[in-house]
């Protein structure tokens, strides 16, 4: 007989933290559906990756390479790193989790700006880690403000470039000059998931900045430019002691094979994904001005997704989007991240955007 018993014992942390909520999908009345709230490619695999995976999935009774070792050997070259400066994860996410695991110990705090990606505060406060949050600036980083605020508990701080949700990026001189003054014992995180977004000459590529640099370390994914949010694979580039550590803090096995032979056959198709992503920057310029144009503002964004402050209009607007069928990422109270889609999906977005406008 099963008896009402109590729930067991779980950690108190976790009454606080609230489940992550993924990008939701809605159905329009003609029952078109456009996702534009995860940030991911709008396009399919490239049929190469797909073979490549569809080669992989013969072979999965034995377990993955646990070091990725042709993966990682690839990804140095590529980003002309030695091999130690590689390490790989579930996904960038994963990575943020390892990273904030090797750092947790009692009192430990990580610093970062805020509004920024939702998961930071869900895995500090899963791994232990305080969160200090530090308001953006004009849509964008604080840097100074990050800087005042660490103390000697800070063992981390996150600069997510560009910023997720808003677009924004931090550029060189203002960044170099920034890790220049983070006290050494700080591990300063790139987060740089949307980093082949880029166009502005002057935002950095972390991957230049980190080598003479022992407390800094990049975060990059496959997750958005290359397409395959869903095989769940991220890498990070730092020093010895910090993929290292990731590498200890890592779930064996977590990067799984297929993820492993999708990563080594995207690296083969480089070219043809970066014209993709071509397409999506093209976008984006042309989304932002669509919305300039009905009068929104709108900062530009080195992402692949615009940012609209909309303050206490913001779950309206997403039920209007939602109404027409296009799911867009609401945070209420603040603003809604459109991702970039296929150009047919973005005209259905500046269409509803410009009635909304017109209305408001
Ligand atoms: N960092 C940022 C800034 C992100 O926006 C995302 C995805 N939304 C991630 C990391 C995680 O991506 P993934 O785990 O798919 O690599």
């Amino acid at each position: 007989m099963v008896s009402e018993s109590k729930s067991p014992y779980l950690r108190a942390v976790l009454e606080s933290i609230p489940a992550y909520k993924p990008g939701r999908e809605v159905v329009g009345p003609d029952g078109r559906s456009i996702k534009l709230s995860s940030n991911e490619s709008p396009l399919g695999p490239l049929p190469s990756v797909r073979e490549a995976v569809s080669r992989a999935a013969a072979d999965l009774n034995r377990y993955p390479d646990p070091g990725a070792a042709e993966l990682v050997t690839r990804l140095a070259a590529h980003l002309g790193v030695p091999e130690e400066h590689v390490a790989l994860g579930a996904g960038s996410v994963g990575l943020l989790q390892q990273l904030l695991e090797a750092v947790g110990e009692p009192g430990a705090e990580v610093v970062y700006a805020w509004r920024s990606f939702e998961a930071y505060p869900l895995l500090a406060e899963l791994s232990g880690v305080t969160s200090v949050r530090v308001p953006l600036k004009d849509e964008t980083h604080d840097l100074e403000s990050l800087l005042a605020a660490i103390t000697d508990d800070t063992r981390m701080v996150l600069v997510c470039n560009p910023n997720n949700p808003t677009g924004t990026a931090v550029r060189e001189r203002e960044l170099v000059d920034f890790l220049d003054r983070v006290p050494d014992h700080v591990l300063v995180v790139l987060d740089e998931a949307y980093r082949e977004y880029v166009r502005d000459p002057e935002v950095p590529d972390g991957v230049t900045l980190y080598g003479n640099r022992p407390n800094v370390a990049v975060l990059r994914t496959f997750s958005k430019a290359y397409g395959l949010a869903a095989v769940r694979l991220g890498f990070l580039v730092g020093h010895p002691s910090v993929t290292a550590a990731v590498r200890k803090t890592l779930v064996p096995f977590a990067v799984n094979h297929l993820a492993q032979a999708a990563g080594i056959a995207s690296l083969d198709a480089e070219g043809e994904l970066l014209e993709r992503v071509e397409t999506t920057v093209k976008e984006r310029e042309r989304v932002r001005e669509g919305l300039v144009a009905a009068g929104w503002t709108v900062p530009p964004s080195e992402a692949n997704f615009v940012w609209l402050r909309l303050d206490e209009d913001t779950l309206d607007f997403a039920a209007a989007c939602a109404r027409e069928g296009v799911s867009v990422r609401p945070f209420d109270g603040e603003g809604a991240r459109v991702s970039l889609g296929t150009p047919e999906e973005n005209d259905v977005f500046l269409g509803v955007a410009t009635a909304y406008a017109r209305r408001r």
